[in-house]
């Protein structure tokens, strides 16, 4: 603004002073042309009309005035010249001798072609008189300054001037903007201070900005509040994810950071995160720029670390342990189904195929079929097993009352022969009219399984103890003095098929999944469900029916 006023001035006043120097210079040499003019008019009066008409009168003349001096016939003829020897030459043509000849008299200004200079001239004519012929002419002449070199006298004078008033609009620009730039500056200060206060001046100019700065202010002040609660609520929503988000420029330049990813990673506030240097497989992945994923064990758990590198690199860390886990299982369990099925499969296909070569002898192809057929059920069986395993979790019919005392009393018939067979000894204790919510297939499964097992692995002349108690939490106990379990195999009898003895798989035994069966079933009724075991002495398995607790 100062530079602006500034210039404003300078270019009115330089334009102004050199206007005027020029319009004095015109009235200077108006001036100077009308005193030339008398001061001619007075060398006139010294002309003597009685002297000669000749070169030397005329030289004499001059040497009076110091003016040109020209004596010139009645035509324009030059008679003498006091200042170059023109005599006989004609000067007619002049503007101030064809005046003289028409009137009597005449002035001109004009650059002498003779002299070299401006000139004025005054030429009059002699009427007659003295030893002058009537009608010559006389003329005289002096030096005259042109307006320019007025203009150039008047230089240093100017220059002086233009110094002076560059000096005085600097002066005067920076007082002016100073006086009017102040209270803008001063409100402009309180301005940046105020934070949320309202600013005031007592310019009323200044009024209508102290009111728009107000409006701003207030205005900025529920942006930024509107902000903060954003950020708030971000910061909320991000720590509340059990993902871990960490966004970062580089390993200690992090920008935003959860706490499930500051905990996981060992992030402290304004150090590089460790892991980032310390884990060279990360460190790669972050120096190759390429987006990538990693699995990193932290505890107990597997996790996800999803790099997309980019500006700025974003990093996801997600808990797959269940996943992992899951999957893992899934492997398991068909290299289990697929190693059970291959024994039966490849002992049917064997002797099939020697029946079919015509290899075996008549008598022994009934003892063959047999073989086949025992492997047959063995395999029907296992995929039984596997279809009811696989039935729970797609089991959605809804529960009902199932009185178990008259289950149980049902079911025990179909042992009978198993138990004459290995000689055990049953032992009922069942209170009557116990009833669990559940469906009956499902009680079935598991009171089928748990006694069978009672009686597989229990010793000839053994007990078997079956109980059932009401009240609040119904009680199931089936209990036999069998061969009994290890500690260890105590903890693993409920896996997918976990068999303590392989050997008895598929003949005596089974393949590892009535107990998995049991464990599923109750686990989604919410039922506890119990193993005590001492080796070698006998097990009891033990169920408490607990209320399902209503989601
Ligand atoms: P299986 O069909 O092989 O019996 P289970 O899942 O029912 O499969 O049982 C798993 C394993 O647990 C059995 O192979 C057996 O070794 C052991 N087991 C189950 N019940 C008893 C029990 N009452 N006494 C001793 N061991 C048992």
């Amino acid at each position: 603004m100062r530079k602006r006023l500034l210039a404003a001035l300078l270019s009115i006043t330089v334009v102004g002073i050199l206007l005027l120097a020029a319009l004095f210079t015109d009235i200077f040499y108006d001036n100077s042309v009308e005193s030339a003019k008398n001061q001619l008019r007075v060398y006139m009066n010294f002309f003597d009309v009685s002297a000669p008409f000749t070169q030397e009168s005329a030289e004499t003349y001059a040497e009076k005035t110091g003016a040109r001096v020209t004596f010139m016939q009645a035509d324009g003829t030059v008679v003498a010249d006091s200042f170059a020897p023109v005599q006989g030459e004609t000067r007619e043509d002049r503007e101030e001798v064809r005046a003289a000849i028409a009137q009597g008299e005449g002035f001109a200004v004009r650059e002498s072609d003779t002299v070299g200079e401006n000139m004025i001239y005054y030429c009059v004519r002699i009427d007659g008189g003295g030893s002058v012929p009537a009608g010559s002419l006389v003329r005289v002449g002096i030096t005259l300054n042109t307006g320019l070199s007025f203009f150039v006298d008047a230089l240093p004078t100017i220059v002086w001037f233009l110094v002076l008033d560059i000096l005085c609009c600097l002066i005067f620009a920076w007082l002016l903007t100073s006086a009017v730039l102040k209270p803008v500056e001063d409100l402009t200060k309180e301005f940046a201070t105020a934070s949320g206060k309202e600013v005031w001046t007592k310019y009323a100019e200044l009024k209508p900005l102290a009111k728009l700065m107000n409006e701003m202010n207030a205005d900025i002040g529920d942006k930024v509040a509107r902000i903060k609660e954003d950020i708030r609520i971000e910061k909320l929503v991000l720590d509340s994810m059990e993902h871990g988000i960490a966004i970062f420029r580089t390993p200690s330049d992090v920008i935003l950071i959860n706490k499930t990813a500051a905990r996981l990673l060992n992030y402290e506030e304004n150090e590089p995160v460790p892991l980032f240097s310390e884990d060279q497989e990360v460190a790669d992945v972050l120096a190759s720029g390429e987006s990538a994923s990693l699995y990193r064990k932290i505890g107990e758990k597997d996790y996800n670390f999803r790099f997309t590198l980019g500006e700025p690199n974003v990093l996801l860390i997600t808990d797959v342990t269940e996943s992992m886990a899951a999957a893992r299982s899934k492997n398991e369990f068909i290299a289990n189904v697929t190693h059970e099925m291959n024994t039966p499969l490849t002992s049917i296909k064997g002797f099939a195929e020697l029946i079919g070569a015509g290899a075996v002898p008549p008598e022994r192809i009934q003892g063959m079929a047999k073989t086949i057929i025992k492997q047959s059920d063995r395999l029907a069986n296992l995929i039984r097993s596997i279809i009811n395993f696989s039935a729970i979790d797609s089991d959605e019919l809804p529960d009902y009352e199932v009185n178990v005392s008259e289950l149980i009393a049902e079911l025990i018939g179909g042992f009978e022969p198993k138990l004459r067979q290995k000689n055990i000894a049953l032992r009922m204790d069942v209170e009557q009219g116990v009833k669990v919510m559940s469906r009956r297939e499902r009680l079935v499964e598991i009171l089928n399984n748990l006694v069978s097992n009672g009686i597989r692995y229990n010793k000839e002349g053994g007990s078997l103890e079956i109980s059932l108690t009401g009240g609040k939490q119904p009680r199931l106990v089936v209990r036999d003095t069998g061969i009994g379990l290890s500690a260890e195999d105590k903890t693993r009898i409920f896996d997918r098929f976990y068999t303590v003895d392989k050997s008895h798989n598929g003949a005596g035994g089974g393949f590892g999944l009535g107990l998995a069966i049991v464990k599923k079933l109750c686990l989604r009724a919410g039922w506890e469900l119990k193993v005590e075991s001492t080796l070698g002495e006998g097990t009891a398995f033990i169920i408490d029916f607990c209320q399902k607790k209503e989601q």
